[in-house]
């Protein structure tokens, strides 16, 4: 029984229909391709809509979730009560001399390949992590050396009153894998990069080279979260899973990936709780072989 479904005319007002969706199964918006439905999916189009569709589920009381682009997302079979918003369509990139402005459903590869045009240098480490401008704000997402907080000048957010307030780099009190953001439930509308002037050519290789390294380290040929584990100080997730004995389990659909042991993956017809289990069992393994805890870097949503 959807009982969210009663609050649809508040959206209907402010929505084109095909961007309201009632039971949505969310394996369809994840990159793990698993995950039961959502009461209510709703796709806006401009920070607007964001800013109202966010009031008024405060104002009623409505459970809601912000998703971008559902890299970093595992959500159990039972889906999600509620309204989810996904804001990959608010995704406008503007560039003005050396500063990139973007809003939270751009594409970081986008973001990437608009900073390469313009001769722009520090966002190459970003070209291949699939996720947008808001989830990596929030993640502080980061790869070969790179990462957000090194070249975030400040980002827009919702706060928990329905402020709309510019925070700098310091007030995102970004760490690894960690920020304001994530610690408060506030909502990204865009945030501002400071980029150097570079070499085209150089930025373009540096791509090439990033590129080159992940399709050959990683099984992006399936479904998965990235990384499924944070780095544990002093370890490397992937030595620490592949060590233990693991590379290749599986349970169900979920399997540790042969070709990276810190990728767990959707190898056909896995269920989330295939994952979970997974992902209990390596923490297990892991603890018991060499006394490391592994945290998830993925987050886990959504009702059993
Ligand atoms: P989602 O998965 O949609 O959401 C993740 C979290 O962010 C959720 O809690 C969501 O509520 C929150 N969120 C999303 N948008 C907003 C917003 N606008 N405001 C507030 N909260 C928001 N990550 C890395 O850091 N480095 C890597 O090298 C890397 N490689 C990856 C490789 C693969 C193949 C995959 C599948 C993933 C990888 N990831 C990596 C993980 C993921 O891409 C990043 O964490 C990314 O930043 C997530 O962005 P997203 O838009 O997909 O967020």
């Amino acid at each position: 029984m959807n009982r969210y479904k009663a609050y649809i005319g508040l959206f209907k007002e402010f929505y084109n229909e095909d961007n309201i969706k009632v039971d949505e199964v969310m394996k369809s918006h994840v990159h793990f391709k698993v995950g039961g439905p959502a009461d209510i999916l709703l796709i806006p189009e401009n920070q607007e809509q964001v800013i109202k569709t966010i009031e008024i589920c405060r104002q009623n009381n409505i459970p809601f979730y912000v998703v971008g682009n559902g890299s970093n997302l595992l959500v159990r079979d039972g889906g999600i009560r509620g309204v989810v918003i996904k804001l990959g369509e608010v995704k406008n990139i503007t560039v003005k001399g050396d500063r990139v402005e973007a809003e939270c459903g751009a594409m970081l590869k986008d973001v990437s390949k608009a900073a390469l045009e313009n001769s722009l240098t520090g966002f190459e480490f970003a070209c291949g992590i699939p996720g947008t401008i808001g989830g990596a704000v929030f993640m502080n997402a980061g790869a070969y050396n790179g990462e957000t907080s090194h070249v975030i000048e400040s980002a827009i957010v919702i706060d928990n009153d329905n402020n709309i307030v510019k925070l700098s780099k310091e007030e995102l009190e970004l760490g690894y894998r960690s920020s304001i953001v994530m610690k408060k439930g506030y909502i990204v509308l865009s945030a501002t990069f400071k980029l150097e002037s570079g070499d085209g050519n150089s930025i373009k290789e540096r791509v090439d080279d990033l590129t080159l390294k992940r399709e050959s380290k990683q099984p992006l040929e399936y479904p998965s979260a990235g990384s499924t584990f944070k780095r544990p100080e002093g370890y490397f997730a992937g030595k620490l899973i592949q060590d233990a004995g693991l590379k290749g389990f599986s349970i169900g659909g979920a399997a540790v990936s042969e070709k990276h042991s810190g990728f767990v993956i959707n190898k056909g017809g896995a269920t989330a709780k295939d994952i979970i289990n997974l992902i209990s069992h390596i923490q297990e393994e892991v603890e018991k072989q060499f006394g490391v805890k592994l945290h998830p870097e993925v987050r886990i949503i959504g009702e059993e």
